[in-house]
């Protein structure tokens, strides 16, 4: 990047969650791990990462406020998000920086608003006028509202599922930055929104999505004014009016062409909506897998009902059931949120032996499982994410204890939701996991990048509000295929402009 004239002042902050609303219980300033000030830059992780680290080497001063990230989980408490939104506006009143940076989730909703970020950005937008750059890196999980696109200048997603590649993100929303502010950038960006989700198959890096990925990268070489194509995917446990996969296009100046290809790779998705489908295995075919191929033991079994990482509570006791009645000689490690039972087995204390009934405190409709075992490792829960996924970052599960069950399954039981997409919530508890034949993750997607090389991924199709059932849940507000019967739909482009040439 060429030298900068002067040395902007840039603030820049962390407010992450994706929020599932079929999660009963809304997370609130316990779920998240918040740090202030300067303490953020001590080992930032993703786009974070990739934002303050590009800024600092251009010469940047950086104004850090907060890292808030919670995850996924239920929708955020609004008292909370408020709060956490009032602490951001003042430091932009206080410190009036040249532009403002942010990490951000996209598909954050609390309490009151399905779109957090739209709102969270207007109120900036609001405060700083026209004239101040913000500029954002989000998930491909986005959900991507005109209200967010028309209060931002640069608008970035990650390109990758699993999300191997959030630092690049950050580093690309630094560099525009930089490049409106010395007035060599003037972004404008384009959208098209088609309705509907994927059901499955949310890889990019094979079938439908990497063909729509690969079309783009080629628009992209094609267009020199082309700086930027984000393709977001939505979460699909989202229910607002603007539901859909979008596609954005960011461009110095306006372009003939980007209207027209934004609705070219839309049109993509309608067209091949059908192949968008998960190949999941029941629970039994999961174990017989794992019975049958011992020499592809450990495997990491994805529980996608339960999934944390979609925002599930994690108390899900399914697979632990079907591995103690029906699997006898199988080790393996299964992590259940249960706070009363964490803190039973924490006060019984490392060697004692406790009778618990675990799991299905939250999820409608799950069963609680009595067992009895021996408590091998307590902690407070705290781990770093090895990633590559999530790398370097700080995860939180509270208080918690490993019990052992039946001297072969090692039961993870932990206070909040745990993350466990990385082999580091299992390995900072001393669970050792080249000795396990499976270990259950509450993940989908990123627990495969994260787990290479360790063990065998395998995706089971369990109950839970972490994976989207035709018809199983109400949606009020949105309106998509395959939930609605949805004619073709008329795809269109739509132009945000800020108007913030500074040139
Ligand atoms: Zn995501």
């Amino acid at each position: 990047m060429p030298e900068i004239s002067k040395a902007y002042r840039i603030l820049v902050a962390h407010f992450s969650q994706e929020s599932n609303r079929l999660n009963p219980r809304p997370a609130d300033e316990e779920l998240f791990v918040v740090e202030r000030g300067r303490d953020i830059l001590r080992s930032p992780a993703g786009v974070l990462k990739g934002l303050t680290e590009t800024l600092v080497a251009a010469g940047a001063n950086i104004e850090p406020v907060f890292s808030a990230n919670g995850g996924a989980g239920g929708l955020v408490d609004h008292d909370f998000y408020l709060r956490m939104r009032e602490e951001l506006l003042g430091a932009v009143r206080r410190i009036k920086p040249d532009a403002i940076g942010l990490d951000l989730h996209g598909a954050m909703g609390t309490t009151e608003t399905p779109d957090a970020e739209g709102d969270l950005l207007q109120a900036l937008r609001d405060v700083v006028g026209s004239k101040v750059p913000i500029g954002i890196g989000l998930d491909l999980h986005g959900h991507i509202t005109r209200r967010l696109l028309d209060n931002t200048d640069i608008c970035i997603a990650c390109k990758e599922n699993p999300h191997t590649d959030f630092v690049e993100c950050g580093q690309k929303v630094a560099e525009l930055l930089i490049q409106q502010l010395e007035g060599r950038l003037t972004p404008v960006t384009v959208s098209a929104r088609v309705p509907m989700i994927l059901p499955g198959a949310g890889e990019t890096g094979s079938g439908p999505l990497a063909e729509i990925h690969a079309k783009a990268r080629e628009y992209a070489a094609l267009h020199p004014s082309i700086k930027d194509i984000s393709i977001y995917n939505v979460f699909r446990f989202t229910d607002d009016d603007e539901i859909g996969q979008v596609v954005t296009i960011l461009s110095d100046g306006p372009s003939a062409d980007t209207s027209s290809i934004a609705v070219d790779l839309a049109t993509r998705f309608w067209v091949e909506r059908e192949r968008f489908k998960d190949d999941l295995l029941t629970v039994d075919e999961v174990f017989e897998r794992v019975r049958s191929s011992p020499d592809k033991r450990p495997f990491a079994i994805g529980d996608m009902g339960d999934r944390v990482a979609a925002g599930a509570p994690g108390d899900g006791t399914i697979l632990l059931s079907a591995a103690l009645d029906g699997y006898p000689g199988l080790r393996g490690a299964v992590p259940i949120t249960d706070p009363v039972a964490a803190a039973r087995a924490i006060e019984a204390g490392v060697g004692a032996t406790v009778a618990l009934s675990v799991g299905a405190g939250f999820t409608p409709g799950f069963t609680p499982r009595l067992v009895t075992g021996l408590v091998e490792y307590v902690s407070d829960g705290n781990f770093i994410v090895e990633g590559p996924v999530g790398e370097g970052a700080h995860s939180a599960m509270g208080p918690s204890a490993v019990v052992r069950v039946d001297d072969r399954i090692q039961l993870l039981l932990t206070t909040t939701p745990a993350d466990t997409t990385d082999p580091a919530a299992f390995t900072s508890q001393n669970v050792v996991i080249g000795n396990l034949d499976f270990i259950v993750v509450k993940s989908g997607f990123h627990f495969v990048a994260n787990f290479a090389g360790l063990a065998t991924p395998v995706l089971v199709n369990t109950p839970g509000v972490g994976y989207y059932r035709k018809h199983q849940f109400e949606f009020r507000k949105a309106r998509f295929w395959p939930e609605h019967d949805i004619a073709n739909p008329e795809i269109t482009a739509r132009q945000h402009s800020i108007s913030t040439s500074l040139g």
